[in-house]
């Protein structure tokens, strides 16, 4: 056994050799002698000595009681004073201290010897409960935690009940090895908890503090968490150590749930954005790095998803994005990234191309698989999707930049129809900024004026007499002149600015049929025809704005006319019934424009029930210079006439043709042959001449009257420049 090692603090040499050469004789090994009290805890320190004789009278600063208290402390040491004299405050002193034992000087051998044994007994036994109180602190921390309790020296471990049944197992089933542990460790999370162990049991760690998955006996991994404390003995060395594991599962799923939950798109399950673009910016490093590597990002938007949505209800339309989420998870492998970034636009990353043409190859598989009808609350719906491509090869920087291409492509995938795939090119992107600059001059050009409206003639065929007036917008661009409105129209209803341009184009075409009302005699049934976008119809307080702009230029209800094409009442019915119904309400007729190249479904015009329709030029086109006409038209026209809908033939450009309709019994006619589109003077012009004719009883066709300058030249625009007086 071992020899005791003992500390001696005595500040007389004298007394100190002699304690300590009797110490030697009865058996114990003096590792020191202090004679100061800085100097006890200096060598207590260095020395570690299992016991320390401690002088309480010493001279200097410190005295034995105060050393004593530091050491046992610090180090964990028993101490025994000895003391030559024991006054009632000395003792009371010491006794805060916990002394381990008093000896009174002068002592015999025997005395000491006692001292010295109990001293060490009562140090071990109170080492002992420490350590189980340790381990019942961290028992009593979650009494729910599995206890582990490493002895370093044998290199075996206790683990509690608790510790095993976490795992599924029973007492007996498991060991007493570090392997019964750690093999049981996710191979993915091993070396973080050696890392960790071996950081701690080195000292380099206050404690042992670990999150990892364990293999439960049924075979799935459970998050746990570990945490462990090193105990030494009293040489410093760590011999043992103790720990808990508590079972973090839940809180684990559940963090790894709302992690997952905000990168994914909560409707499809798919990847989002966020996760999307972190996806890409990997895979776009990659490509940086290695010139083989390439990858190819496909963004994609579903063509007339707003129609379902609209007609077969939100719930359809949410269904229909989730499957055809899963679809397109279906035709890709596992390696590619499907994404929704919102609404009907989806991006799907194609990884690791070994040809550039795959994407495209995918793209149209895509396109195949989306021809099958889809199931949604018990109806079939349709769809296809417009898809834009774009490759790495074009040599990226930034993530936003591909999806940004992507989106380009895309957008002239749409440009070409339904279902149409467009790989991207950078003479693409000159189109997508020309369009962005076109979208801004677009934003000022109210503010501008440089919006005008030119009206075109609407002629009845019998009389021959001017019915109403068209009103058509046109643009006149500062750089690039005159704009057409098929090229500018379906920018600003993208864009939302058809709401201010149509409110515009209302309250000025308002404003110039109201001045003609007042300077032409016999102008009270005159119209003026205002085209209104689905956009416009459909937006909320439409019918509010219409009554504001009839009151505010004061003409009667009767003289507007809206022509609406039949798609926005197919697109939207619900919100479009709502707002022809208010709009009859207030005595404003609708018609319907472009007739018969649409969905042609003449269930809508009746339940709308408007009365008049304007028949696509398309269908005038083919009446030829015989005066032939296809079958078509002249069924349209008879149809209508059972219906009793007025009919208006548009794209009149031959005096056959106006001959020919007006024997096909059409009532109205307007197009190139009657007039052009004419500016507000011209307009102006050539109804002062048409209205004096009527007030002479002329009936000579208005197509061959000559313009002529009248009063009305038109009055304050609606920006407030004056154009002309107007009364
Ligand atoms: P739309 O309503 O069908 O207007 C008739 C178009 O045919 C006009 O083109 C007109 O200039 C043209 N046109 C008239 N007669 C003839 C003819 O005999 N032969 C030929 N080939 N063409 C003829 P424009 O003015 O370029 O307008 C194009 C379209 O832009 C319009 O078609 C209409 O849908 C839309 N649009 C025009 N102004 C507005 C507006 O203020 N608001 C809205 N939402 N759309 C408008
Ligand atoms: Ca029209
Ligand atoms: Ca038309």
């Amino acid at each position: 056994m071992a020899r005791t090692r003992i500390l001696v603090v005595e500040d007389e040499s004298i007394v100190a050799l002699d304690i300590q050469q009797r110490l030697q004789r009865m058996g114990y090994q003096v590792v020191g002698v202090a004679a100061t009290g800085e100097a006890a805890i200096r060598q207590a320190e260095q020395a570690r000595p299992d016991l320390v004789l401690m002088d309480i009278k010493l001279r200097g600063e410190m005295d034995g009681i105060e050393a004593a208290d530091t050491i046992r402390n610090r180090f964990h040491l028993p101490v025994i004073f000895l003391t030559a004299f024991a006054d009632d405050t000395t003792l009371q002193r010491a006794a805060v201290t916990e002394a381990f034992g008093y000896i009174l000087k002068p002592f015999e051998e025997r005395e000491l010897a006692i001292n010295i044994e109990i001293a060490l007994y009562k140090h071990e036994m109170e080492r002992k409960l420490r350590e189980s109180e340790e381990r019942y602190m961290l028992a009593a921390q979650a009494a729910n935690d599995g206890l582990w309790d490493w002895d370093l020296q044998t290199d075996s471990i206790y683990f509690s009940s608790r510790w095993k049944a976490m795992l599924g197992y029973e007492d007996h089933e498991v060991g007493n090895s570090p392997s019964d542990w750690l093999d049981k460790v996710h191979p993915d999370d091993l070396e973080q908890l050696q890392v960790a162990l071996a950081a701690h049991l080195r000292g380099l760690t206050e404690h042992l503090e670990k999150e990892y998955r364990m293999l439960h006996r049924d075979g799935t991994y459970r998050w746990v968490l570990t945490r462990g404390l090193l105990v030494r003995n009293p040489e410093g060395v760590a011999y043992r150590v103790v720990g808990s594991q508590t079972d973090i599962d839940a809180r684990k799923k559940a963090e790894e749930q709302l992690l997952h939950d905000a990168v994914h798109d909560a409707l499809t399950g798919l990847p989002n954005r966020t996760l999307f673009l972190d996806r890409l910016s990997q895979v776009l490093e990659r490509a940086n790095r290695s010139a083989e590597y390439t990858f190819a990002v496909l963004f994609l938007d579903l063509d007339q998803f707003k129609v379902i949505n609209d007609s077969l209800g939100h719930n359809a339309g949410d269904e229909l994005l989730v499957a055809i989420g899963q679809l397109f998870r279906r035709s890709l492998r596992s390696t590619d990234t499907v994404a929704r970034l919102g609404g009907d636009e989806f991006v799907i990353l194609l990884d690791d191309l070994h040809d550039p043409n795959e994407a495209v190859r995918v793209a149209m598989r895509i396109q195949d698989a989306l021809k099958a009808p889809f199931q949604v609350q018990g109806q079939f719906a349709y769809t296809s999707a417009s898809i834009g491509i774009v490759s790495s090869v074009h040599g990226y920087e930034r993530t936003m930049d591909i999806l940004r291409d992507a989106d380009i492509a895309m957008y002239q995938a749409k440009a070409m129809g339904k279902a149409c795939y467009a790989v991207f090119e950078p003479s693409m992107r000159k189109s997508a900024i020309a369009r962005l600059e076109l979208e801004s001059d677009l934003r000022q050009a109210i503010e501008r004026q440089e919006l005008d409206l030119y009206y075109q003639p609407i002629l009845a065929m019998a009389s021959g007499q001017v019915a109403g007036m068209e009103a058509l917008l046109r643009w006149h661009h500062p750089i690039h002149g005159s704009i057409a409105p098929d090229d500018f129209i379906p920018l600003a209803e993208e864009t939302g600015l058809i709401i201010p341009i149509g409110q515009w184009v209302l309250r000025e075409a308002c404003r110039q049929m109201r001045c003609w009302r007042t300077t032409l005699p016999g102008s009270e049934k005159l119209y003026v025809s205002v085209n209104v976008s689905g956009k416009q119809l459909t937006h909320c307080g439409f019918a509010r704005q219409v009554a504001e702009i009839l009151s505010d230029t004061g003409i009667p209800a009767h003289s507007l006319r809206l022509e609406i094409t039949e798609s926005v009442l197919m697109d939207n019915a619900e919100l479009a019934m709502r707002a022809v119904e208010k709009l009859r309400a207030l005595g404003v007729e609708l018609y319907i424009d472009d007739f018969g190249t649409g969905y042609s479904s003449l269930s809508y015009i009746q339940r709308f029930a408007i009365n008049t329709i304007k028949i696509d030029r398309s269908f005038v086109e083919v009446i030829n210079d015989q005066g032939d006409s296809s079958e078509l038209i002249k069924s349209i026209l008879r149809f209508a006439l059972d219906l009793g809908l007025e009919t208006i033939a548009e794209g009149v450009e031959t005096e056959d043709q106006l001959e020919h309709l007006k024997g096909l019994l059409c009532v109205y006619g307007q197009g190139f042959v009657i007039s052009k589109p004419l500016s507000p003077e011209a307009a102006g012009m050539f109804l002062a001449q048409a209205f004096s004719e009527k007030h002479r009883g002329s009936t000579a066709p208005i197509a061959l009257l000559q313009s002529s300058s009248d009063g009305c030249e038109g009055g304050e625009r609606e920006n407030g420049t004056p154009r002309a007086a107007c009364p």
